[in-house]
Protein backbone atom coordinates (compact mmCIF):
# COMPACT_ATOMS: atom_id res chain seq x y z
CA UNK A 1 0.00 0.00 0.00
CA UNK A 2 1.02 3.47 -0.36
CA UNK A 3 1.84 5.33 2.96
CA UNK A 4 3.07 8.95 3.84
CA UNK A 5 6.02 8.73 5.96
CA UNK A 6 8.52 11.50 7.60
CA UNK A 7 11.96 10.07 6.98
CA UNK A 8 13.58 11.93 8.77
CA UNK A 9 11.47 14.09 10.88
CA UNK A 10 12.32 18.16 9.89
CA UNK A 11 10.24 20.05 7.07
CA UNK A 12 7.80 19.08 4.85
CA UNK A 13 10.07 18.55 2.36
CA UNK A 14 10.90 15.10 4.31
CA UNK A 15 7.53 13.84 3.97
CA UNK A 16 7.92 10.59 1.51
CA UNK A 17 5.37 8.35 -0.27
CA UNK A 18 6.51 5.17 0.21
CA UNK A 19 5.37 1.65 -0.68
CA UNK A 20 4.60 -0.49 2.35
CA UNK A 21 3.30 -4.00 3.05
CA UNK A 22 -0.33 -3.61 4.17
CA UNK A 23 -0.60 -4.03 7.84
CA UNK A 24 -2.70 -6.86 9.68
CA UNK A 25 -5.55 -6.38 12.36
CA UNK A 26 -4.04 -7.86 15.91
CA UNK A 27 -6.75 -8.68 18.56
CA UNK A 28 -8.87 -6.48 19.25
CA UNK A 29 -7.63 -4.38 16.02
CA UNK A 30 -9.54 -2.85 13.09
CA UNK A 31 -7.62 -2.80 9.20
CA UNK A 32 -9.50 0.47 8.06
CA UNK A 33 -9.52 0.48 3.59
CA UNK A 34 -9.28 4.40 4.30
CA UNK A 35 -11.03 7.18 1.66
CA UNK A 36 -10.46 10.60 3.23
CA UNK A 37 -8.05 11.61 5.20
CA UNK A 38 -8.25 14.63 7.97
CA UNK A 39 -4.73 16.62 8.18
CA UNK A 40 -4.34 18.26 11.81
CA UNK A 41 -2.10 20.66 13.23
CA UNK A 42 -0.74 17.85 15.55
CA UNK A 43 0.66 16.46 12.24
CA UNK A 44 3.10 18.98 11.65
CA UNK A 45 4.50 18.17 15.44
CA UNK A 46 5.65 14.32 14.48
CA UNK A 47 6.20 15.12 11.28
CA UNK A 48 9.05 18.21 12.41
CA UNK A 49 9.98 16.15 15.59
CA UNK A 50 8.72 18.27 18.18
CA UNK A 51 6.33 15.46 19.19
CA UNK A 52 8.49 11.76 19.57
CA UNK A 53 7.41 9.20 17.68
CA UNK A 54 9.01 5.41 18.31
CA UNK A 55 9.47 4.38 15.07
CA UNK A 56 11.65 5.03 12.15
CA UNK A 57 10.25 6.15 10.14
CA UNK A 58 7.23 8.42 11.23
CA UNK A 59 3.59 7.43 10.80
CA UNK A 60 1.71 10.75 9.64
CA UNK A 61 -1.94 11.18 10.19
CA UNK A 62 -4.35 11.19 13.12
CA UNK A 63 -7.80 10.80 11.68
CA UNK A 64 -9.63 9.45 9.00
CA UNK A 65 -13.02 7.46 7.60
CA UNK A 66 -13.32 4.36 5.42
CA UNK A 67 -14.46 1.02 5.25
CA UNK A 68 -13.82 -1.92 7.47
CA UNK A 69 -11.80 -4.39 5.62
CA UNK A 70 -10.88 -6.67 7.94
CA UNK A 71 -11.63 -7.31 11.66
CA UNK A 72 -8.56 -8.80 14.21
CA UNK A 73 -9.76 -11.44 17.35
CA UNK A 74 -12.17 -10.68 19.66
CA UNK A 75 -13.73 -7.51 17.73
CA UNK A 76 -17.21 -7.42 18.05
CA UNK A 77 -19.11 -3.73 17.41
CA UNK A 78 -17.99 -3.93 13.65
CA UNK A 79 -18.01 -5.95 10.43
CA UNK A 80 -16.08 -6.18 7.31
CA UNK A 81 -17.83 -3.24 5.03
CA UNK A 82 -19.00 -0.95 7.61
CA UNK A 83 -18.60 2.83 7.04
CA UNK A 84 -15.87 4.31 10.07
CA UNK A 85 -13.88 7.03 10.84
CA UNK A 86 -11.19 7.74 13.85
CA UNK A 87 -9.11 9.94 15.53
CA UNK A 88 -5.84 9.57 17.87
CA UNK A 89 -4.42 6.55 16.16
CA UNK A 90 -1.22 7.41 13.96
CA UNK A 91 -0.53 6.17 10.56
CA UNK A 92 -3.69 7.23 8.35
CA UNK A 93 -1.82 8.85 5.51
CA UNK A 94 -1.77 5.68 4.02
CA UNK A 95 -4.41 4.05 2.01
CA UNK A 96 -4.88 1.22 5.24
CA UNK A 97 -4.71 1.41 8.76
CA UNK A 98 -4.53 -0.24 11.54
CA UNK A 99 -6.69 0.55 14.31
CA UNK A 100 -7.84 -0.09 17.68
CA UNK A 101 -11.38 -1.23 18.11
CA UNK A 102 -12.25 1.57 20.69
CA UNK A 103 -11.57 4.46 18.62
CA UNK A 104 -14.07 3.58 15.56
CA UNK A 105 -17.27 5.05 15.04
CA UNK A 106 -20.13 4.05 12.51
CA UNK A 107 -20.56 7.03 10.08
CA UNK A 108 -24.39 7.35 9.88
CA UNK A 109 -25.30 7.04 6.33
CA UNK A 110 -25.97 10.60 5.75
CA UNK A 111 -22.73 12.15 6.61
CA UNK A 112 -20.04 11.69 3.67
CA UNK A 113 -16.42 9.80 4.45
CA UNK A 114 -15.24 13.62 3.66
CA UNK A 115 -17.31 14.90 6.66
CA UNK A 116 -16.60 12.25 8.74
CA UNK A 117 -13.10 12.68 8.23
CA UNK A 118 -13.27 16.26 8.53
CA UNK A 119 -14.77 16.57 12.12
CA UNK A 120 -13.67 13.66 13.91
CA UNK A 121 -10.75 14.97 15.64
CA UNK A 122 -11.12 18.91 15.73
CA UNK A 123 -15.07 18.25 16.44
CA UNK A 124 -14.45 15.92 19.36
CA UNK A 125 -12.13 18.83 20.76
CA UNK A 126 -14.53 21.54 20.27
CA UNK A 127 -17.09 19.01 22.08
CA UNK A 128 -14.91 18.11 25.22
CA UNK A 129 -13.35 22.47 25.11
CA UNK A 130 -16.69 23.27 25.48
CA UNK A 131 -18.80 20.91 27.17
CA UNK A 132 -16.42 19.69 29.96
CA UNK A 133 -12.82 21.41 30.24
CA UNK A 134 -15.55 25.11 30.55
CA UNK A 135 -19.10 23.78 30.12
CA UNK A 136 -20.23 27.35 27.87
CA UNK A 137 -24.04 28.51 28.95
CA UNK A 138 -25.66 31.43 28.26
CA UNK A 139 -24.05 34.52 30.02
CA UNK A 140 -20.53 33.60 29.55
CA UNK A 141 -18.37 34.72 27.04
CA UNK A 142 -15.57 33.36 25.57
CA UNK A 143 -12.78 34.00 23.59
CA UNK A 144 -11.08 31.81 20.57
CA UNK A 145 -8.08 32.93 18.92
CA UNK A 146 -7.62 31.15 15.25
CA UNK A 147 -11.27 31.40 14.91
CA UNK A 148 -11.49 30.68 11.47
CA UNK A 149 -8.95 27.32 11.72
CA UNK A 150 -10.06 23.76 11.24
CA UNK A 151 -10.91 23.48 15.36
CA UNK A 152 -11.80 27.08 15.61
CA UNK A 153 -14.82 27.21 13.29
CA UNK A 154 -16.15 24.28 15.17
CA UNK A 155 -15.50 25.66 18.31
CA UNK A 156 -17.66 29.06 17.57
CA UNK A 157 -20.93 27.24 16.28
CA UNK A 158 -20.23 24.68 19.62
CA UNK A 159 -20.03 28.04 22.12
CA UNK A 160 -23.01 29.56 20.18
CA UNK A 161 -25.32 26.23 20.40
CA UNK A 162 -24.63 26.53 23.93
CA UNK A 163 -25.91 30.44 23.98
CA UNK A 164 -22.36 32.02 24.84
CA UNK A 165 -20.94 34.71 23.57
CA UNK A 166 -18.04 34.68 21.12
CA UNK A 167 -15.51 36.93 20.62
CA UNK A 168 -13.20 35.56 18.08
CA UNK A 169 -9.73 36.67 16.76
CA UNK A 170 -7.96 35.75 13.20
CA UNK A 171 -5.21 37.51 10.88
CA UNK A 172 -7.59 38.55 7.64
CA UNK A 173 -10.68 40.38 7.28
CA UNK A 174 -11.39 37.06 5.15
CA UNK A 175 -11.09 34.79 8.05
CA UNK A 176 -13.36 37.01 10.61
CA UNK A 177 -15.92 36.40 7.90
CA UNK A 178 -15.98 33.07 7.87
CA UNK A 179 -15.63 32.69 11.78
CA UNK A 180 -19.13 35.61 11.62
CA UNK A 181 -20.80 33.36 9.47
CA UNK A 182 -20.49 30.62 11.63
CA UNK A 183 -21.92 32.68 14.19
CA UNK A 184 -19.13 35.14 16.12
CA UNK A 185 -20.47 37.83 17.49
CA UNK A 186 -17.46 39.62 17.75
CA UNK A 187 -13.98 39.36 15.55
CA UNK A 188 -10.69 40.80 16.66
CA UNK A 189 -7.51 41.10 13.33
CA UNK A 190 -5.18 40.67 16.07
CA UNK A 191 -2.32 40.75 13.98
CA UNK A 192 -3.19 44.26 13.52
CA UNK A 193 -5.56 45.22 16.52
CA UNK A 194 -4.61 45.27 19.99
CA UNK A 195 -6.69 42.42 21.18
CA UNK A 196 -6.83 42.94 25.02
CA UNK A 197 -7.99 46.57 24.67
CA UNK A 198 -10.67 45.24 21.78
CA UNK A 199 -11.60 42.32 24.45
CA UNK A 200 -11.86 45.39 27.20
CA UNK A 201 -13.99 47.55 24.86
CA UNK A 202 -16.37 44.57 24.16
CA UNK A 203 -16.95 43.64 27.45
CA UNK A 204 -16.68 46.81 28.95
CA UNK A 205 -13.78 45.93 31.15
CA UNK A 206 -15.83 43.10 32.55
CA UNK A 207 -13.32 40.90 30.89
CA UNK A 208 -13.86 37.35 29.73
CA UNK A 209 -14.72 33.87 31.59
CA UNK A 210 -12.63 31.59 29.41
CA UNK A 211 -10.74 32.18 26.51
CA UNK A 212 -9.74 28.79 24.53
CA UNK A 213 -6.44 29.81 22.95
CA UNK A 214 -4.48 27.26 20.38
CA UNK A 215 -1.85 29.46 19.05
CA UNK A 216 0.93 29.61 22.34
CA UNK A 217 3.90 31.72 22.59
CA UNK A 218 2.13 35.11 20.05
CA UNK A 219 -0.89 35.08 22.44
CA UNK A 220 -0.92 33.48 25.84
CA UNK A 221 0.27 36.34 28.24
CA UNK A 222 -1.94 38.82 26.47
CA UNK A 223 -5.21 36.04 26.76
CA UNK A 224 -4.70 35.97 30.39
CA UNK A 225 -5.39 40.35 30.36
CA UNK A 226 -8.51 39.15 28.53
CA UNK A 227 -9.58 37.29 31.60
CA UNK A 228 -12.60 38.35 34.63
CA UNK A 229 -10.95 37.07 37.97
CA UNK A 230 -10.84 33.16 38.29
CA UNK A 231 -11.00 33.03 34.67
CA UNK A 232 -9.79 30.00 32.88
CA UNK A 233 -7.20 30.08 30.45
CA UNK A 234 -7.07 26.71 28.28
CA UNK A 235 -4.00 26.59 26.53
CA UNK A 236 -4.91 23.60 23.83
CA UNK A 237 -2.26 24.34 21.00
CA UNK A 238 0.77 26.52 19.70
CA UNK A 239 0.49 27.16 16.08
CA UNK A 240 1.98 29.88 16.91
CA UNK A 241 4.93 28.61 18.92
CA UNK A 242 5.78 26.61 22.34
CA UNK A 243 4.30 28.90 24.90
CA UNK A 244 7.43 28.29 27.18
CA UNK A 245 7.74 28.24 31.01
CA UNK A 246 4.95 30.03 33.20
CA UNK A 247 5.46 31.00 37.26
CA UNK A 248 1.75 30.48 38.89
CA UNK A 249 2.58 33.84 41.08
CA UNK A 250 1.15 35.40 37.08
CA UNK A 251 -2.23 33.48 37.84
CA UNK A 252 -2.66 35.21 41.24
CA UNK A 253 -1.36 38.83 39.98
CA UNK A 254 -4.08 38.72 37.66
CA UNK A 255 -7.00 37.56 39.42
CA UNK A 256 -6.81 34.09 40.54
CA UNK A 257 -7.09 32.85 37.32
CA UNK A 258 -7.27 29.13 36.51
CA UNK A 259 -5.07 27.25 33.92
CA UNK A 260 -5.11 24.04 31.86
CA UNK A 261 -3.28 22.71 29.23
CA UNK A 262 -5.60 19.71 28.21
CA UNK A 263 -5.26 17.19 25.43
CA UNK A 264 -8.11 15.10 23.08
CA UNK A 265 -6.73 11.69 24.51
CA UNK A 266 -7.76 12.15 28.23
CA UNK A 267 -11.33 13.49 27.46
CA UNK A 268 -11.68 10.03 24.95
CA UNK A 269 -10.22 7.63 26.89
CA UNK A 270 -13.13 6.05 28.67
CA UNK A 271 -15.29 4.45 25.77
CA UNK A 272 -18.50 6.03 26.72
CA UNK A 273 -16.94 9.24 26.72
CA UNK A 274 -15.54 8.60 22.86
CA UNK A 275 -18.99 7.87 21.71
CA UNK A 276 -20.99 10.46 23.44
CA UNK A 277 -18.78 12.99 21.74
CA UNK A 278 -17.92 11.68 18.61
CA UNK A 279 -21.80 10.43 18.31
CA UNK A 280 -22.81 14.30 19.00
CA UNK A 281 -20.72 15.64 16.55
CA UNK A 282 -21.34 13.46 13.81
CA UNK A 283 -25.55 13.61 14.35
CA UNK A 284 -25.11 17.43 14.43
CA UNK A 285 -23.19 16.88 10.87
CA UNK A 286 -26.18 14.86 9.56
CA UNK A 287 -28.69 17.25 10.55
CA UNK A 288 -26.96 20.18 9.13
CA UNK A 289 -26.66 21.45 12.60
CA UNK A 290 -23.07 21.89 12.75
CA UNK A 291 -21.38 22.74 10.04
CA UNK A 292 -17.82 21.97 8.65
CA UNK A 293 -15.87 24.01 6.12
CA UNK A 294 -13.45 21.45 3.77
CA UNK A 295 -10.93 24.30 2.50
CA UNK A 296 -9.18 22.14 0.47
CA UNK A 297 -8.54 18.14 -0.55
CA UNK A 298 -5.19 17.40 -1.66
CA UNK A 299 -4.35 13.89 -3.48
CA UNK A 300 -2.45 11.77 -0.70
CA UNK A 301 1.18 12.37 -2.49
CA UNK A 302 0.94 15.88 -1.73
CA UNK A 303 1.01 15.94 1.73
CA UNK A 304 3.93 18.23 2.15
CA UNK A 305 2.00 20.82 0.03
CA UNK A 306 -1.26 20.66 2.42
CA UNK A 307 1.83 20.90 5.70
CA UNK A 308 3.25 24.18 3.76
CA UNK A 309 -0.58 25.59 3.72
CA UNK A 310 -1.19 24.92 7.13
CA UNK A 311 2.04 26.61 8.42
CA UNK A 312 1.86 29.54 6.03
CA UNK A 313 -1.65 30.33 7.85
CA UNK A 314 -3.50 30.36 4.50
CA UNK A 315 -5.49 27.51 5.52
CA UNK A 316 -8.97 27.71 6.59
CA UNK A 317 -11.70 25.15 7.87
CA UNK A 318 -10.34 21.31 7.22
CA UNK A 319 -7.62 20.08 5.14
CA UNK A 320 -8.51 17.08 3.52
CA UNK A 321 -6.21 14.21 1.52
CA UNK A 322 -7.32 11.25 -0.75
CA UNK A 323 -5.54 8.10 -0.74
P1 LIG B 1 -5.71 25.52 12.32
O1 LIG B 1 -6.58 25.19 11.17
O2 LIG B 1 -6.28 26.31 13.44
O3 LIG B 1 -4.42 26.23 11.76
C1 LIG B 1 -3.60 26.98 12.58
C2 LIG B 1 -4.02 28.46 12.65
O4 LIG B 1 -3.31 29.05 13.72
C3 LIG B 1 -3.67 29.27 11.43
O5 LIG B 1 -4.60 29.18 10.38
C4 LIG B 1 -3.54 30.65 11.99
O6 LIG B 1 -4.80 31.33 11.98
C5 LIG B 1 -3.15 30.42 13.46
N1 LIG B 1 -1.77 30.83 13.70
C6 LIG B 1 -1.38 31.82 14.52
N2 LIG B 1 -0.06 31.98 14.50
C7 LIG B 1 0.43 31.06 13.64
C8 LIG B 1 1.73 30.75 13.20
N3 LIG B 1 2.82 31.42 13.61
N4 LIG B 1 1.89 29.75 12.29
C9 LIG B 1 0.82 29.05 11.86
N5 LIG B 1 -0.45 29.31 12.25
C10 LIG B 1 -0.65 30.32 13.13
O7 LIG B 1 -5.10 24.15 12.89
P2 LIG B 1 -5.84 23.03 13.77
O8 LIG B 1 -7.27 23.37 13.93
O9 LIG B 1 -5.46 21.70 13.24
O10 LIG B 1 -5.11 23.15 15.15
C11 LIG B 1 -5.03 24.38 15.87
C12 LIG B 1 -4.24 24.17 17.12
O11 LIG B 1 -5.02 23.41 18.03
C13 LIG B 1 -2.90 23.45 16.96
O12 LIG B 1 -1.96 24.03 17.82
C14 LIG B 1 -3.24 22.05 17.41
O13 LIG B 1 -2.13 21.34 17.86
C15 LIG B 1 -4.24 22.34 18.52
N6 LIG B 1 -5.11 21.21 18.81
C16 LIG B 1 -5.07 20.74 20.09
C17 LIG B 1 -5.86 19.70 20.48
C18 LIG B 1 -5.88 19.30 21.90
O14 LIG B 1 -6.66 18.41 22.29
N7 LIG B 1 -5.07 19.88 22.75
C19 LIG B 1 -6.70 18.98 19.51
C20 LIG B 1 -6.76 19.63 18.20
C21 LIG B 1 -5.95 20.69 17.88
P3 LIG B 1 -4.78 32.95 11.77
O15 LIG B 1 -4.14 33.17 10.43
O16 LIG B 1 -6.19 33.36 11.84
O17 LIG B 1 -3.93 33.48 12.88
Amino acid sequence: MKAVVADPVGGPENLQLMDLPTPQPGEGEVLVKIESIGVNYIDVYFRSGLYKAPETPVKLGNEAAGTVAAVGKGVVSVRVGHRVAYAMARGSYAEYAVVPERLLVEIPDSVSFEQAAAVMLQGMTAHYLTHSTFPLKAGHTCLIHAAAGGAGLLIVQMAKMAGARVIGTTSTAEKAKLAQAQGADHMILYTRQDFVAEVKRITNDAGIDVVYDSVGKTTFHKSLDCLKPRGLMVSFGQSGGAVGEIDPLVLSQKGSLFLTRPTLANYVSDPTELKWRASDVLNWIASGRLKVQIYRTCPLAEAAQAHRDLEARITTGKLLLKP
